[in-house]
């Protein structure tokens, strides 16, 4: 019988969290070994499965990762920023590997994620479906078809509790069109517009955020030229589809010297 691998989920009682534990649930070479959430939370202490709606198992919820990282071979963490890099610094003194999926990090965030990629894997992608890890490899080479000759803006949807914006996923778009075209996204990004805003400049990228209702993740980026316009549009359905990916980065971390990793090396892209 092959060992089945052991994962310790963080922010069990997430929306992410949930779709996570269902995810190892249906995977017989999974088990999932912790689960964590904010010390203050009302879960600590109680039955995992009962949480997740997946059945009592006898696992409960951990007040701090700590406690349960040693008896897992990976970390999968959907949190809050401050959260990660708690995590982070607890996944390297154990020398466990850790796949994130937080978004909304700063810069200090993305140096600390490199330092620690220094002892452990670290996985982090701002979304784990495969889809739009594909659709940034098709926008790469759009914007180098297409180059100066378009404008280019990228609109994004979630969910009315999201609470970071735009999305990680819209602003990675982003850099990756910006640096397909030789541009620097903190340059020529253009968050929103209102007002007398005077015509449009080429070489700017624009965001626009949608925020309404129940929507798991929508992606469109527009290169909008005289006479004809290219959208490369990505639709998440189903939160599975990110908790899926992120399992599948947990399983390849696994088998992976320390370093600093996204979706594309999960995927072999
Ligand atoms: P959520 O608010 O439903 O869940 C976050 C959970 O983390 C909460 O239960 C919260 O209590 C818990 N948490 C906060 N601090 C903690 C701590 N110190 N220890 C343990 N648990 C802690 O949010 P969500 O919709 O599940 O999203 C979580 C994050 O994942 C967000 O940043 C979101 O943007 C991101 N996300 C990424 C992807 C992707 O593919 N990369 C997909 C979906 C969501």
């Amino acid at each position: 019988m092959t060992a089945t691998i052991r994962i310790a989920l963080t922010g069990i009682a997430g929306r992410m969290g949930r779709t996570l534990a269902e995810a190892i649930a249906a995977d017989a070479q999974l088990t999932l070994a912790g689960a964590v959430e904010r010390p203050d939370s009302s879960v600590i202490g109680t039955d995992v499965g009962e949480l997740t709606g997946l059945g009592r198992n006898g696992l409960l919820v951990a007040s701090e990762l700590d406690q349960v990282v040693a008896g897992c071979d990976a970390v999968i963490d959907f949190t809050a920023p401050a959260a990660t890099l708690a995590h982070l610094a607890c996944c390297r003194e154990a020398g466990r590997p850790l796949v994130i999926g937080t978004t909304g990090l700063d810069g200090a965030a993305r140096e600390a994620l490199s330092a620690a990629a220094v002892d452990i894997p670290v996985v982090y992608a701002p979304n784990y479906s495969v889809g739009v890890n594909l659709s940034l490899k098709l926008l790469d080479m759009a914007a180098r078809v297409l180059g100066d000759s378009v404008d280019i803006e990228i609109i994004e949807a979630h969910h009315r509790h999201k609470v970071d914006a735009p999305s990680g996923t819209a602003l990675r778009m982003g850099e990756v069109v910006a640096q397909a075209l030789g541009r620097d996204l903190a340059d020529v990004a253009v968050y929103g517009r209102q007002g007398h805003t005077g015509a449009r400049e080429r070489a700017t990228i624009g965001f626009e955020t949608i925020r309404a209702g129940d929507i798991v993740g929508d992606h469109t980026v527009l290169f909008a030229a005289d006479g004809e316009r290219l959208e490369i549009t990505h639709k998440a359905s189903s939160r599975m589809t990110f908790a899926a990916g992120a399992v599948r980065a947990a399983v390849w971390a696994t088998g992976q010297p320390p370093g600093l990793y996204d979706m594309n090396d999960v995927l072999g892209l």
